[in-house]
């Protein structure tokens, strides 16, 4: 269960695997772009440095790139779809995964520089840390 795939997927915390990323759920829609200033767990901060996030727009885009392309290849060539209902299909499914994918390109990211200790966890969840409660910010 501690892994980066897991962090990254589950949008928790890359140094503690506890905390939240996001104060709310990707598929509720509700302030998608909420993001935590620190771990509610163990204090990591999610915002080393002005513009840490410039990063995470790189993934996003490679990432989305090669999905939207891998769609539409499987409708047109596998299902036999128009070039019309392939691309209507696909910005139905971008719409839907767009939050999502947000944040998994940032939660990547954050991975990339930091991760997982299993200290910080084990005081984690024998409650010996004291965090404050983190704010949520909606910029870079
Ligand atoms: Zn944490």
């Amino acid at each position: 269960m501690a892994s980066k795939f897991y962090s990254i997927f589950a949008l928790k915390c890359p140094t503690c695997h506890r905390g939240d990323l996001f104060s709310t759920p990707s598929f509720s829609f509700r302030e998608p772009f909420a993001q935590y200033t620190h771990c509610p767990a163990c204090a990591q901060p999610y915002f080393p440095e002005p513009g840490f996030y410039y990063g995470a727009m790189f993934i996003s885009y490679i990432g989305s790139g090669f999905f939207c392309l891998g769609v539409v290849m499987f409708l047109r060539w596998v299902l036999d779809w128009s070039m019309f209902a392939s691309f209507a299909a696909l910005l139905a499914i971008v719409a839907i995964l767009f939050v999502w994918w947000f944040r998994v390109a940032r939660s990547a990211y954050l991975n990339l520089v930091y991760g997982f200790k299993p200290e910080v966890a084990a005081a984690v969840d024998a409650g010996k840390l004291e965090v404050a409660p983190p704010k949520t910010v909606n910029h870079t």
